[in-house]
């Protein structure tokens, strides 16, 4: 039950103002004035509430949320389980330390995590505040493990913001320029991007393997990261067949495989993690985004063996596994098993991409759509070639802002819408904004 102080939000999109409204452009003044610039806004939009897969702003303009922040709210905003469960942990306990006065929730997570990520070998959990701090542990682990310190990332890829997490990320800007210098040891490969290298799964395997081989050898490799499907870089599918050659090279050499799934897991692609679309049991797998409804914590979740490599005291950290984030995780789990969310996730691919494939007959400037469940993109191109088109995607999503509809981008070329809607969205609110997309790539 939600608490009575929390007003509803009609599941409908309503334009009330110019976007951004008056008392949003009075706080984005205050923003520019007191938040560091380096905090970029892709909407000078100011939020009161949300539901489900509405956001309300402070001018009471309803948008149709098909961002979720960055795929964070996978069950919806405000999920009534999740506000109940956080809410409950607030007047038991905020905060022990887990390493110094242990709780439930904690080792709940970390048995739903090992129970949900793909294969049945004995796993262990350690658990963080973010995506880039699992990454970081991640890494710490498998070096530990296997003795090795280089680490193998994919182009295009995104792994965080930290020094070391900089480094495996693969676009400069906006997230290393003048950052450096970052964290040795750490190489990048070519990805398999159907769209532009038009490689099979096993030849564009083989280029990554050489490539690592020759640059790196094998045998100096602690870990190799990987997203499924990659975020920013553009929601790239790999080729069938890529990541399994990957991984199998990984287990040949005693490379530690390691599947980033902090924006791709729980629940996000109809499959618990994207990593079973691909038929890979990775080593470790890395949770974040979608994991606790809004809360921030991270997981991850290996090999029991591997995990257990770290020294008493090695891993942790003051907020890792926050009671009342844990609380939401749990509850997060058990809305996924209760509804079935999966479907929800199959559901929104049935509708969304049979959507965008039709938009692509019709508007020459979508050369890709691509995507699995509710992780979906088009990839804009200047008209009968595979040449960026970043202009558009500005314009459209401004277009769809505008009009009541949270569109992001993505890509490192700018040049990817990519939609991310709650699993809550009806096939309504996802016509609708399918028709608002319409309507802008018309005006374009
Ligand atoms: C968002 C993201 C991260 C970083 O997570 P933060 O919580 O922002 O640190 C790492 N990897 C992937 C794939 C992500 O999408």
């Amino acid at each position: 039950m939600l608490s009575p102080s929390v007003v509803p939000v009609p599941q409908e999109r309503r334009v009330v103002t110019a976007i951004p409204g008056p008392r949003s452009v009075e706080l984005q003044a205050r923003r520019l004035a007191a938040v560091a610039s380096g905090v970029g806004s892709a909407l000078p939009v100011f939020l009161a509430r949300a539901h489900g897969a509405i956001v309300v702003d402070v001018d009471g303009n309803q948008f149709i949320d098909l961002g979720s922040g960055i795929g964070v709210m996978t069950i919806g905003h405000t999920n009534e389980a999740v506000v109940a469960a956080a809410t409950a942990q607030l007047n038991d306990f905020t905060h022990a330390m887990f390493t110094i006065t242990a709780y439930e929730s904690y080792v709940r997570v970390a048995e739903l995590l090992a129970e949900h990520t793909p294969g049945n070998h004995p796993k262990k959990t350690v658990l963080i505040n973010s995506g880039a701090e699992a990454v970081e542990n991640a890494v710490k682990i498998a070096r530990k493990h296997t003795g090795r310190t280089g680490v193998a990332v994919l182009d295009h890829a995104y792994h965080g913001r930290t020094n070391l997490t900089m480094a495996m990320t693969f676009k400069a800007m906006p997230y290393k320029a003048g950052f450096g210098p970052f964290a040795p040891d750490v190489h990048h490969a070519p990805n398999s991007y159907p769209f532009h290298d038009g490689l099979s799964g096993t030849d564009a395997a083989a280029r990554t393997i050489s490539y690592l081989e020759k640059k790196v050898g094998a045998s100096d490799l602690a870990c190799l990261v990987v997203e499924p499907i990659q975020g920013e870089g553009g929601f790239v599918v790999p080729a069938d067949g890529f990541l399994p050659a990957l991984q199998e090279w990984c287990t040949e050499n005693g490379i530690v495989f390691i599947a980033d799934e902090i924006q791709s897991g729980m629940a996000r692609t109809g499959a618990w993690f994207a990593s079973e679309h691909f038929g890979l049991v990775p080593d470790m797998v890395l949770s974040a985004k979608g994991i606790a409804g809004g809360l921030p914590i991270a997981g991850v979740t290996g090999r029991a063996e591997i995990m257990d490599s770290s020294h008493a005291g090695g891993l942790g950290g003051t907020f890792g596994g926050n009671p009342v984030s844990a609380a939401a995780a749990v509850a997060v789990f058990d809305e996924i098993e209760r509804h079935d969310l999966l479907r929800e996730g199959r559901r929104i691919e049935g509708i969304l991409k049979p959507a965008l494939l039709a938009l692509q007959q019709k508007y020459a400037v979508i050369g890709d759509v691509r995507g699995i469940g509710a992780m979906l993109a088009i990839e804009l191109v200047q008209p009968g070639t595979h040449e960026p088109n970043p202009a558009a995607v500005s314009s459209i999503a401004a277009f769809a802002a505008q009009h009541g509809v949270i569109i992001l981008t993505a890509g490192t070329y700018g040049n990817v819408l990519r939609f991310l809607p709650s699993l809550a969205i009806s096939d309504e609110l996802l016509g609708e904004a399918v028709g608002v997309l319409d309507d802008a790539f018309g005006a374009l």
